[in-house]
């Protein structure tokens, strides 16, 4: 069984599920399914396929938070569909809402025309066993979705987050001065990630730390991590963020250059927000951009507070390989270094060993990669930081430009498929 065993995703399992079927021109379908964590790809399609007989539906959308149309084509990508739709159905249980159905949007092949589908009679076969038959519905209200995700941030934001409420299932990683886990936060349903650092500091600073963190709630991209709240319990600080179910990027091995393209556009704009926001990341690196089943990007753990950094670097020591040369020579640090680590966590691990500061800067082996991947990894490595790419270049550079293109599917698509990968490697033969 592979289905993905988040914690409160358990509680769901049993109940119904409601998908609307939205038919081009003519109103909606919905289908009752009743074991809805089962649901295989190809029981959609063949739903669908009774519900639009004459068009070949080989696909299916879903709408996310932001109105983005997502792509289904296969179990796994079912399954991020899934568990985005139960954790919507968490958020609406929390705030009071009623329940809204899945909506999904078949994509056919040849249009399916004009049809009047009201009144049609659609019975599922045998195989998704316990699914009843779908009925046909009226429209259904649009961006309440939308709404309750802002509503739960606020509710979150509102310094409410307390250890009390959050129950530690399994720890995510170690870092440089801290642990990260996965958390349930009970009162919201909520999963979470929280990172604790151990941080033997006066009240003093700790209210410090706090006021600095502030702007946290302020930042609104889709690029950036996003913030629920912090607390300091005796000598630590608890930072409870957005839990990305696909990890950071170093863990992955190998990724192919149209994801990674993907991949960097995202960053680039992440960068570019905070940079707007006058605010330095410090701390560009694989391990510090996340990814998740969604196709989502998003960059976490930057300097936003100067007195956690500061009260981190007194314990930990702050150098590694992603750091430009002039931030490891002791210079001025600037958004050009933030570029320079930009550039070096597109690289292999490998040429990693060649960068040191005396050195020439590292380069790509020619003939892999193409010739724009290579120019931009140059550029953004170019031991002079002057001579790297303001932000407005970056976002210029044919590389990224080749790749913005929005398409989330791609980056989804690989991440549901290296999980899937991790996971067979390691159940038991
Ligand atoms: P450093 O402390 O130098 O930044 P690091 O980034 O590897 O190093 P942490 O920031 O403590 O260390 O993170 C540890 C690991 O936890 C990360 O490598 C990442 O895989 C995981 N992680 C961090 N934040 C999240 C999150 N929001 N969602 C999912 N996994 C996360
Ligand atoms: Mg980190």
């Amino acid at each position: 069984m592979l289905w993905l065993t988040l914690g409160p995703f358990h509680a769901m399992e049993n109940q119904v599920l409601v998908i609307r079927i939205k038919i081009p021109n003519s109103g909606a379908v919905d289908w009752t399914v009743h074991s809805g964590p089962q649901l295989l790809f190809r029981d959609v399609l063949d739903v669908i396929g009774q519900v639009l007989p004459e068009a070949t539906t080989t696909a299916f959308e879903y709408e996310d938070e932001d109105g983005d149309r997502i792509t289904v084509r296969s179990d796994e990508e079912m399954k991020a569909m899934l568990s985005y739709y139960y954790s919507t159905v968490m958020e609406q249980q929390v705030n009071g809402q009623l329940i809204e159905p899945l909506q999904i949007f078949p994509r056919a092949c040849k249009p399916p025309g004009e049809r009047n589908i009201h009144g049609l009679k659609v019975n599922t076969r045998a195989g998704p066993s316990q699914h009843s038959s779908p009925v046909v519905s009226d429209s259904l209200p649009s961006n309440s979705l939308k709404k309750s995700s802002a509503e739960l941030k606020k509710i979150l934001a509102n310094g409410q987050m307390n250890e009390q409420d959050i129950r530690y299932r399994d720890t995510l990683g170690h870092g440089n001065g801290g642990t990260v886990y996965k958390a349930y936060h009970v009162p919201s349903g909520k999963i979470l990630a929280v990172k604790v650092i151990l941080l033997d500091i006066t009240l003093e600073l700790q209210k410090q730390i706090m006021s600095e963190l502030e702007i946290l709630y302020k930042c609104d991209s889709s690029y950036i991590i996003g913030f629920y709240g912090a607390f300091f319990v005796e000598n630590r600080i608890s930072i409870c963020t957005e839990f990305m179910d696909g990890g950071s990027l170093d863990v992955y091995r190998k990724i192919p250059e149209h994801v990674l393209g993907r991949i960097a556009v995202a960053v680039v704009k992440g960068l570019t927000y905070l940079w707007s926001l006058k605010i330095l990341h410090r701390d560009v690196k694989p391990s510090n951009m996340l990814v998740n089943t969604r196709g989502q990007v998003k960059l976490c753990d930057f300097g936003v507070s100067t007195q956690l950094v500061n009260s981190i670097a007194k314990t930990y020591v702050g150098t590694n390989a992603y750091m430009a040369p002039e931030r490891i020579s002791g210079e001025q640090y600037g958004i050009h270094s933030d570029v320079w680590s930009l550039g070096i966590s597109f690289m292999e691990p490998l040429q990693l060993l060649q960068c040191i500061v005396d050195e020439d800067s590292p380069v790509l082996p020619v003939g892999e990669f193409s010739e724009p991947f290579v120019h931009f990894i140059t550029q953004c490595m170019r031991k002079q930081p002057k001579e790297r790419p303001a932000p407005e270049e970056l976002m210029g550079h044919p590389f990224i430009v080749q790749f913005n293109d929005g398409n989330g599917a791609v980056v989804s698509m690989w991440v549901c498929r290296a999980l899937e990968e991790r996971r067979s490697q390691q159940a038991p033969p």
